[in-house]
């Protein structure tokens, strides 16, 4: 038998990404057996899943409509869109219509459309120094410029100055990705000031915003901020994700991008699915019918103890190594280690404790993120996370030695 060689086979893309995320993105999820304490991806709370609701919303899905067994349209089921609507309309302003509404696999889906729709390689996209995508768009090979962010959101000034440089060079960046309701991984919510502003430097230089929303609707405590769409009257400038993944459940699979049909048209060319699980689109719908603002009133509720027990922890067993930021909402804090904490000991002490991190360098889109980690608190129960956390303030203190 003659052996074939995949290592031959894969793209330059694969072989780069194998090399450094893929090969611990591997078949085997969030962290891997060894891991007891994983802080690391942003798994949702089991403990919130509806299960019951979720059996019954099918039954009625089931008897009301058989084209849940079939394939079906490119921009999703009507009902979907809908409750997609329903959501939007508390920000007021500008509010889509069904056909502004395309269902995905996932925000994920949404954003590889994005990439394929709008990127050559070579092409220039702006993301802020700390950045979801700052990975996963490499494979699409874009260039990448960096703008700084604090915790009222990314540097006016700085985009500003960014746009400018790239404007002397003839430059026109294809998009500015963001997440202005409790960042991935900053964990920050911006101003509705920062906001506005983001959207008037989006006119001045004419640029699109992809604006990822999975988290905004988890809200412990302050005020709402519109969404980055609603406040764009024109509705051209924004182009939207958001996900059922953190509000109900990760495994349906559903998520949708918002954006004017014409830039719609462009993202389907690649989304070539028989339509996203329709089935699963029909028991979401059917369910948050009845449940949508309850339920995630619940899982709000949930995560807020949660971010509780880790800032206590955090502040018990961490305080002498690091600092952190107090997240209003969403699943992930940001932590800033002392300088006497080495990152390279500190991943490896942690993982003898068992504990498992997304180190600050996975998210930099300008090669930094030395001295920082990101922490998710929605997997792990009260008393793991506590215990969780004991043990990454002792894997600081052995990484400070
Ligand atoms: N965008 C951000 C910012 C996320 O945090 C996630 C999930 N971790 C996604 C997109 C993808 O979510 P989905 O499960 O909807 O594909």
């Amino acid at each position: 038998m003659s052996d074939i060689n995949y290592d031959k086979l894969f793209s330059t893309a694969a072989t780069e990404r194998l090399g450094t995320m893929g090969a611990r993105r591997g078949l085997g999820g969030v962290g891997g057996p060894q891991v007891k304490f994983s802080f690391e991806g942003g798994m949702p709370d089991p403990s919130t899943f509806p299960m019951e609701g979720i059996a019954d919303a099918t039954r009625r899905a089931l008897r009301k409509d058989p084209l849940a067994l079939n394939y079906g349209s490119i921009m999703g089921f009507d009902g979907m869109r809908d409750q997609v609507i329903e959501m939007e309309k508390i920000f007021g302003g500008h509010v889509p219509s069904r056909d502004n509404i395309m269902i995905t696999s996932g925000a994920s889906q949404a954003l590889h459309l994005a990439y394929g729709a709008l990127i050559n390689a070579g092409d220039t996209i702006i993301l802020e120094s700390e950045s979801y995508i700052a990975q996963q768009v490499k494979m699409y090979n874009p260039k990448v410029e960096t703008v700084s962010i604090d915790a009222g959101g990314p540097s006016i000034a700085g985009l500003r100055q960014k746009l400018d440089e790239l404007k002397a060079k003839g430059v026109h960046p294809k998009f500015f990705y963001t997440i202005t309701g409790f960042h991935n991984p900053l964990g920050i919510t911006f101003s509705r000031e920062r906001c506005e502003q983001l959207l008037a430097l989006a006119y001045e230089y004419d640029f699109l915003i992809l604006e990822d929303d999975p988290y905004s609707r988890i809200r412990f405590s302050g005020e709402d901020v519109p969404s980055l769409y609603s406040l764009d009257a024109g509705g051209r400038h924004v182009l939207r994700m958001g996900t059922v993944s953190k509000i109900l459940g990760a495994g349906m699979r559903i998520g949708w991008v918002m954006a004017e049909p014409e830039m719609l048209r462009g993202l389907q060319q690649f989304k070539q699915d028989g339509g996203t699980n329709p089935f699963a689109q029909r028991v979401a719908a059917e369910y948050w019918r009845e449940h949508l603002w309850s339920h995630i009133g619940e899982v709000t509720a949930s995560y807020k103890n949660k971010r509780d027990t880790m800032m206590a922890a955090l502040n018990e067993y961490c305080k002498d190594f690091a600092k952190w930021n107090t997240p209003e909402g969403g699943i992930f804090l940001w932590v800033d280690l002392n300088k006497d904490v080495d990152d390279k000991k500190l991943q490896q002490y942690s993982e003898q404790e068992g504990v498992a991190y997304r180190p600050g360098s996975a998210f930099s889109s300008n090669g930094g993120g030395k001295g920082h980690l990101r922490l998710a608190y929605s997997f792990q129960d009260p008393d793991t996370i506590t215990e969780g956390i004991k043990r990454l303030g002792r894997a600081m203190a052995a990484a400070a030695d």
